[in-house]
């Protein structure tokens, strides 16, 4: 299927940055810059920006996601954020499974499976990363790994479910470390996702499906990266807090 019929959507993943008051002064210089995007645009923030995120970008063209949810619709699981509240404040999208949470906070393949299941059925779009460790690349073992991380977190998922789904592929060495994989390297790996999904589902949902890229890419080499026939945009760190350079990978992804 032509790449030019998938939706690209470059998604900002601004982790623990950016208090209310900055939050509403980045997205004002990127609201204008990024007004004729010509793919889909959100910016994933902190639980305490959503409000100002969400009012700031009321009319516009951009959504607005959470980087993370419980899986539970509510109860005692202090410090946690359920997807139906997250839904119920208009929030569109969250993020399951980003490495830094696997990382730090424990999260497992199953655990990510719940939350992408809550979030869908809160009626959220769900970004699910998934990639290897440099160790697990260095062993040979990414296609497999990556392929298994997928098939759990879609555990039960529909294939009308799947529409919104989002993967992104984000290999662990790359992500706020400069060291971007190759445009290759990238490809490669987002053509072995989408087999899965055709493996899970049938080629149609493989055809369909949004599969990004994510680890270090930037204004420079985010040209590249997004033209490669299996990449359908990016999940970008460091750079969706300078407003110029997340407008030019979103003008990159636009072509
Ligand atoms: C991310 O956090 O998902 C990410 C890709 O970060 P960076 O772009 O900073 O590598």
């Amino acid at each position: 299927m032509n790449k030019q019929l998938r939706k690209a959507v470059i998604a900002g993943n601004w982790k623990m940055n950016k208090t209310p008051s900055e939050a509403k002064a980045l997205l004002e210089e990127i609201k204008p810059l990024v007004k004729d995007a010509g793919c889909d645009v959100v910016v994933c923030v902190p639980y305490v920006d959503l409000c100002t995120a969400l009012e700031a970008t009321k009319g516009t063209n951009i959504g607005v996601g959470a980087e993370n949810c419980h899986w539970a619709e509510s109860g005692a699981f202090t410090g946690e954020i359920s997807a139906v509240m997250l839904k119920e404040m208009g929030v569109q999208y969250v993020i399951t499974g980003h490495s830094e949470r696997r990382t730090y906070f424990g999260d497992t393949d199953v655990t990510v499976q719940k939350r992408t299941r809550a979030a869908l059925d809160a009626g959220l779009t769900v970004i699910v990363c998934v990639g290897e460790y440099l160790e697990q690349r260095e062993q040979g073992v990414t296609a497999e790994l990556v392929a298994m991380q997928t098939k759990i977190a879609l555990g039960g998922v529909s294939k009308e479910e799947l529409k919104r789904i989002i993967i992104a592929y984000e290999p662990v060495w790359a992500i706020g470390t400069g060291k971007t994989a190759t445009a290759e390297q990238a490809n490669e790996v987002c053509a072995q996702i989408r087999k899965v999904i055709a493996g899970l589902y049938d080629q149609e949902a493989a055809d369909g499906i949004t599969i990004q890229y994510g680890g270090s890419m930037n204004a420079k080499n985010a040209d590249e990266l997004v033209a490669q026939p299996d990449v359908d945009g990016g999940l970008i760190g460091g750079a969706a807090l300078k407003a110029p350079d997340f407008a030019a990978i979103v003008k990159a992804a636009s072509k």
